[in-house]
């Protein structure tokens, strides 16, 4: 193999190892956060939270409207039990419980609307732990096959290095930090050779370039300053 090629070769299995890297990042990410989960997972909690809000609004509201139930009961039994004999009497007990129940009823209609809140809140909750279930086992079978791809990637990844460290010790010094100098390039920068131009900057290279190229020194390209390769 001559020099420019391991060089190329070189350039070519670190994208490859850059890649990798890159694939395991996301792999990674993917299997520590799902966005539909943890969608699922905040509006379950939303919803559960705003039930329990107004279950305690209605248990509170409930027991207040214990007392004038009971006093209703109270005036009721007596107005029935036929013990009082005094009209007036009775004409104000009537007013009195006739005051309370209006009262109580706006306290009912109020507890009414939370009861209805409640049933369709405990619906919503339904559909939602559904949705949240899904959400979850569909994440879950993502990352068992995902934990299968990093291992996959990993080995891979490892026999990249290998081949890395086997070019990096069949590359003379000089070549490397000639190399490693041109890479803060974006892209290519052991560019190869084809129909005579350099296919890093697209223009046509001199005989002399040429010539050059095909021995095992290691050419650069006079216009854009990149490895060349002629395979
Ligand atoms: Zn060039």
């Amino acid at each position: 193999m001559s020099l420019a090629k391991r060089v190329f070769e070189l350039q070519q299995v670190e994208f490859s190892i850059q890649g990798h890297i890159k694939q395991l990042e996301e792999m990674d990410l993917r299997i520590r956060h799902n966005d539909q989960f943890e969608q699922a997972e905040a509006s379950l909690k939303t919803a559960e939270s705003e039930r329990a809000g107004i279950e305690k609004q209605y248990k509170e509201l409930d027991a207040e409207a214990e007392a004038p139930r009971a006093q209703i009961r109270q005036i009721t039994d007596k107005l029935y039990s036929g013990k009082i004999k005094n009209p007036k009497e009775l004409v104000s007990y009537e007013q009195e419980a006739g005051l309370l129940k209006a009262s109580l009823a706006k306290k009912d209609d109020v507890l009414l609307d939370m009861m209805e809140k409640l049933e369709s809140g405990k619906v919503g909750i339904k559909k939602l732990k559904e949705v949240y279930k899904t959400a979850l086992g569909a994440w879950e079978s993502e990352k068992t096959e995902l934990k299968v791809l990093v291992d996959e990637v990993k080995k891979e990844l490892s026999e990249l290095e290998k081949k890395r460290g086997e070019l990096l010790s069949s590359i003379d010094r000089d070549t490397l930090a000639a190399y490693e100098g041109l890479k803060g390039r974006k892209g290519q920068v052991v560019v190869k050779v084809e129909q005579g131009r350099c296919l890093g900057c697209r223009v046509a290279l001199s005989v002399n370039e040429l010539q050059r190229a095909r021995g095992n020194a290691i050419v650069t390209c006079g216009n854009c300053g990149r490895i060349l390769y002629l395979s």
